[in-house]
């Protein structure tokens, strides 16, 4: 059997939605990442790397099936800075 909690949190991670950019614990949100160059959901919240969250709010989940904005990705890419 293969065991869930592979990596287990000390406490509370509190992450922000990229959509309605509130703050919620880790554990209700849907961690996403950037692999190979495409954005899959973290489920298991293991995979390392640049991760967005997105909380479970209905209309977050909205947001997120269009990103017509690319929240995501621009959370998950990082962009150049701006030069000062
Ligand atoms: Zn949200």
């Amino acid at each position: 059997m293969v065991q869930m909690g592979a990596c287990r949190g000390k406490h509370e991670p509190i992450r922000m939605c990229v959509f309605c950019r509130r703050r919620f614990p880790k554990k209700a949100m849907t961690r996403f990442v950037l692999k190979e160059n495409s954005i899959v959901p973290d489920h298991g919240q293991c995979l390392s790397g640049r991760g967005a969250y997105c909380c479970s709010d209905e209309k977050c989940m909205k947001r997120l099936s269009l990103d017509r904005k690319g929240l995501l990705e621009m959370a998950l890419r990082p962009k150049k800075k701006f030069l000062r």
